[in-house]
């Protein structure tokens, strides 16, 4: 077999090895049952018992209280952007949308069409590179909801806050630091994430719903996309995607072994601390993206001097075995994506590659 490399892609991302091989060791008799786990009946007892590891293994890393709902859906963090307003939003209804990046833009895009949804806010004019300090934003007491995305994937910022509502419902994109860190979930109304940055596979989208939420969706929605049906159902209204709810379970298994969120998020300091430094001792050859305050711990985005550069930096890397960090097509440059699962050995190995290619070029 060939060696794993170090793999900085965005997500889909790293999945922690431990995972990868007790899903090999399971895949062709999970327990004594003698079929893998994506053969076997979502409704057969063995599935509940993973489908209830994966929601309870949830609810105790995030300390995720009891009057709110963990579901498990399929159509991404994207179908999210449309689920929210269609359940939350009624025609005459306001949302506040805060944008900080090229996601925020996509879910506010979605919301007005279905109510009216208004931008408080948009760092969009300067390039998608801060955040809104603690307190500094006003919110409408008359909005059904504002949306944030705690972690913008592409530009590379993030909250290091959870933002308080002040009464509004607040619905969180957490897509891409979701798991990495403690937050304090009675703070949001409504989380969501796709699963393939830091819980698991894509495929599974996360939504963590407070429960008085469910009584206000909207009645006249298909069922299959009505928390409130999704909910009663505990995310078996239809075949739900068993396979990658296993990942998460035993995701979510590895993140206990290792100690937790709490760990997690000592180890992403570490790991993010080492790659800015490197960025900030270049003399400027490496410019970061985002601002010092709204640098994201997930996603670390920067350039060199030139586009050719940046390209020729992607392909020594990778030759190197270091994968997945050309930055999104949407802004160039180099995007080091180090999740949970991202190793420091690593960033480390990124870093000594940095220096050198400075130095050479
Ligand atoms: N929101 C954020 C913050 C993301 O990073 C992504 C995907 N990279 C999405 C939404 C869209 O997710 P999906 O592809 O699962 O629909």
């Amino acid at each position: 077999m060939s060696e794993r490399i170090f793999n900085f892609s965005a997500g889909p991302a790293v999945l922690p090895e431990p995972v990868l091989d007790r899903a090999r060791d399971e895949m062709l008799s999970f327990g004594e049952s003698g079929m893998s786990i994506m053969e076997m009946s979502h409704r057969s007892k063995r599935f509940a018992e993973v489908l209830d590891r994966a929601e309870s293994g949830l609810r105790s890393l995030l300390t995720i209280p009891n009057n709110y709902k963990i579901l498990f859906l399929q159509g991404g963090a994207t179908l999210q952007f449309s689920m929210v307003p269609m359940n939350l939003l009624a025609e005459d209804e306001k949302a506040e949308y805060v944008v900080t990046g090229a996601w925020g833009v996509k879910a506010f895009s979605e919301a007005k069409r279905y109510g009216l949804a208004k931008t408080i806010f948009s760092s969009e004019d300067g390039g998608f590179r801060t955040i809104p300090g603690r307190g500094e934003l006003r919110f409408d007491p008359s909005a059904s909801y504002v949306h944030y995305t705690s972690n913008e994937t592409i530009d590379g910022v993030e909250f290091d806050y959870d933002l308080d509502g002040g009464g509004v419902p607040v619905v969180c994109d957490a897509s891409s630091n979701i798991l990495s860190k403690p937050i304090d979930v009675e703070k949001y109304a409504l989380i969501y994430a796709g699963a393939q940055k830091n819980i698991g596979p894509s495929g599974v989208t996360v939504v963590i719903i407070r429960k008085d939420l469910l009584e206000r969706c909207r009645r006249d929605l298909p069922k299959l996309l009505t928390y409130r049906a999704i909910a009663e159902n505990d995310s078996l209204l239809n075949t739900p995607n068993t396979w990658g709810i296993y990942l998460v379970s035993l995701v979510c298994k590895w993140l206990e072994g290792e100690g937790g969120v709490a760990a997690m998020e000592k180890r992403n300091l570490e790991k993010a601390a080492v790659l800015y430094k490197a960025i900030d001792s270049s003399d400027g050859f490496y410019r970061g993206h985002a601002e010092r305050a709204a640098r994201s711990r997930m996603n670390v985005t920067f350039h060199l001097p030139t586009p050719e550069l940046d390209k020729k930096f992607c392909s020594e890397a990778e030759s190197l075995g270091m994968n997945g960090l050309r930055g999104h097509r949407t802004v160039g440059g180099i995007r080091a994506s180090i999740y949970n699962a991202f190793p420091k050995e690593g960033v480390e190995r990124l870093v000594e590659f940095m220096k050198d290619f400075a130095m050479r070029n």
